[in-house]
């Protein structure tokens, strides 16, 4: 693939007609190298959760154990089998992404039912940690998309809020009308994204914190993917964060 057509000569059709093959061929390598370290990536994710599995079953069963030690074992598996499932819905997700970009179909949608479902969707959650939910929305509120994906992304924006903010802390859902957009913000009073962490957060796979992220059960994939729904709704996501004060996302749709 690294070969390229030669172009010099005079400016003719042929000529032309190599400089277009020569980017055409830019393109795929470009193509190819996110193929492979796309690969790479998943291979790596799975490799990590299956030795974590394997190591606990391996332990589990050199001895005579407990009934709560086997639990714990059970526990851990559930975990991984939990973080694998998670991921590859994500993936599947993202699948869409490449057959269905051009194909989705907008349709009018009530954001403030969609907002009333997320309410109660992560109420139990934000009881659980003991945080406050706040949802403001504009009176009327219609968004233009796909349902699903709009609620994927929302679903992904929301899990991050309550996610990286500690106990007691609050999550603020504000949704407006900006003339011909609609603007949804999810705000938190947590962690925050230390600055040179920020520009890279919506690429796949990538975590702040490895290890923190990772036994909180993150893929670094929901943000990929909410970056890719605003996209395919010609819309925007931008986030702004400032580290022990908290997270505003905010998509333009
Ligand atoms: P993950 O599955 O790890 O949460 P995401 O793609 O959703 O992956 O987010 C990428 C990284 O950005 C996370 O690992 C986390 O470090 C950071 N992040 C995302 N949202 C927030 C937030 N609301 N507050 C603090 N950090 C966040």
């Amino acid at each position: 693939l690294h070969e390229r057509l030669p172009i010099e000569g005079p400016e003719d059709e042929l000529q032309m007609l190599a400089k277009t093959m020569n980017g055409m061929i830019d393109r795929l390598e470009v193509s190819f190298a996110r193929i492979q370290q796309f690969t790479s990536d998943v291979s790596h994710e799975l490799r990590t959760s299956l030795t974590i599995m394997r190591g606990e079953v391996d332990v589990a069963l050199s001895k005579d154990r407990t009934a709560e030690e086997y639990r714990q074992v059970l526990l851990s598996v559930l975990e991984e089998v939990i973080y694998l499932s998670d991921m590859v819905e994500k993936f599947l997700s993202m699948s869409t992404e490449t057959s269905n970009a051009k194909q989705i179909t907008l349709k009018a949608i009530d954001g403030n039912a969609m907002f009333d479902y997320l309410r109660n969707r992560f109420l139990p959650m934000i009881e659980n940690k003991r945080m406050e939910l706040h949802v403001r929305t504009a009176e009327s509120l219609i968004l233009h998309g796909d349902e699903d994906l709009l609620r994927s992304l929302f679903v992904n924006l929301i899990e991050n809020a309550i996610k990286y903010t500690p106990e007691g802390g609050t999550v603020v859902i504000h949704a407006k009308n900006k003339g011909e957009f609609a603007q949804i913000q999810v705000m938190d009073n947590g962690i925050g994204i230390p600055e040179q962490h920020v520009p890279f957060i919506f690429e796949r796979f990538y975590r702040v914190d490895d290890s923190r992220t990772r036994s909180q059960g993150g893929t670094g994939l929901g943000l990929s993917l909410c970056k890719w729904i605003a996209e395919v709704h010609k819309g925007t996501i931008e986030v702004h964060s400032k580290p022990e004060q908290g997270t505003t996302v905010t998509v333009s749709l």
